[in-house]
């Protein structure tokens, strides 16, 4: 199935989301990094959850990631994703510390499979999916 021709809803963006989605457009995994802990933070955010500051800038991350868990899709919430199914949708832990949910490009899920972001056209939006590290 290629992923480009799914007429799917596309992510909400809005101020704070705004550069994500813009890097993920150029290719860049990015992420905000605290410039007062150092720790970074997906989602989006104004105050650093580790600190409360809101010194939060916007890094190139490595787009490294574990997978946590995972579930295979069979039956969308969105019809527009049926073409696609069966998917797996899962949790990553990046390298970088933070979560994110997000579509995993692997034959055979399995936990903690090392992952790379790999930018993926997804009706007509730029997502960045997980696939296995090569
Ligand atoms: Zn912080």
């Amino acid at each position: 199935m290629n992923l480009a021709e799914l007429k799917v809803p596309g992510p909400t963006r809005t101020a704070l989301t705004a550069p994500f989605w813009a890097a993920a457009a150029e290719g860049r995994f990015t992420l905000q990094h605290c410039a007062d802990c150092a720790r970074w933070v997906f989602y989006p955010r104004q105050l650093c959850p580790h600190c409360w500051s809101p010194r939060l800038q916007w890094r190139d991350a490595s787009g490294r990631a574990q997978l946590e868990t995972w579930s295979v899709i069979h039956r969308p919430g969105h019809p527009g994703w049926a073409p696609a199914a069966p998917y797996a949708i899962g949790i990553v832990r990046l390298a970088e510390g933070p979560t994110m949910l997000s579509h995993i490009l692997a034959a055979e899920p399995r936990l903690h499979l090392p992952l790379q972001v790999r930018f993926t056209q997804v009706g007509a939006e730029v997502l960045p999916c997980f696939e296995p590290l090569t």
